[in-house]
């Protein structure tokens, strides 16, 4: 059941309004970092998720990244709607959608159900949680760099901090499970690989805790400063409509090219 409450988090109260900060506001409303994007992930993971302590978690974050969505919207429409609405329709998405919040992103790019990450399995999920709250937070930052107006940036400003405290969350929900910092999870045992890494760019090359002592599991690291190839050259697919033009070095022309 969901019962909605008309009074918003924490007061969104925009001082001057500007159609086009609106605009870029879609970007956390029907963008890829946006509330709808979070309020939706973690609320469709919640379904799949066996333990019932995240799963409470997960719905109790979701349904607060509701309320963001909520706040967004409203800023967006304190921002586009003024009894002057020349500027309004001087940006470009209010001109054709008209004042208010629409589902896409400051670009006009539709929000999409593939922005979404979910599936299969509670560490992956959490793990995409942490990214999410990451490009939330950014985008937050962004905004707040590009605002005037205090009343909007004191909602931004909680919006962002709210998206910290969720990223917080997740990962003491991970170490809890221990998988904070094992980057193993799931059934299938790793091959032999696990712990080699490779120095596949050369020149300027670096050391750092990714390429050099030991691996979570206590490991050491097996670096490989000039990794080769342990397989061999992929036999010629067969395409008779394909044209037959070149012949590898060293090799003699087949029997067919007598121009
Ligand atoms: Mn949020
Ligand atoms: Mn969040």
């Amino acid at each position: 059941m969901f019962y909605h409450r008309k009074e918003t988090m924490m007061p969104v109260n925009v001082g001057t309004p500007d159609a086009q900060f609106g605009q870029y506001l879609l970007e956390q409303f029907g963008g890829a970092t946006g509330e709808l994007t979070a309020a939706l992930q973690y609320w469709v993971q919640a379904f799949h998720v066996t333990d019932p302590s995240i799963r409470d978690m997960l719905q109790d974050i979701a349904i607060e990244e509701f309320g963001h969505l909520e706040m967004v919207g409203h800023l967006i429409v304190q921002h586009t709607a003024k009894l002057d609405q020349t500027p309004v329709y001087e940006a470009p998405l209010f001109q054709m959608k008209g004042i208010g919040p629409h589902l896409l992103d400051s670009h006009g790019c539709a929000w999409t159900a593939a922005y979404v990450q979910s599936g299969g399995n509670v560490v992956r999920d959490l793990r995409a949680n942490i990214a999410a709250e990451a490009g939330a937070r950014q985008t937050y930052e962004a905004l707040i760099n590009r605002c005037d107006d205090e009343g909007t940036r004191k909602v931004l400003v909680h919006l962002l901090t709210r998206e910290i405290t969720h990223a917080q969350m997740f990962m003491k929900a991970l170490d809890g499970m221990g998988k904070l910092g094992d980057p193993m999870f799931g059934t299938v045992e790793p091959d032999e690989t696990v712990n080699i890494v490779f120095n596949l760019s050369s020149g300027d090359d670096y050391r750092g805790p990714w390429n050099e002592g030991k691996m979570h599991d206590g490991q050491k690291i097996d670096y490989i400063a000039d990794p080769q190839p342990r397989g061999t050259i992929p036999a010629s697919p067969v395409n008779s409509d394909d044209e037959q033009t070149l012949t590898p070095v060293g090799r003699p022309a087949s029997g067919t090219g007598d121009r």
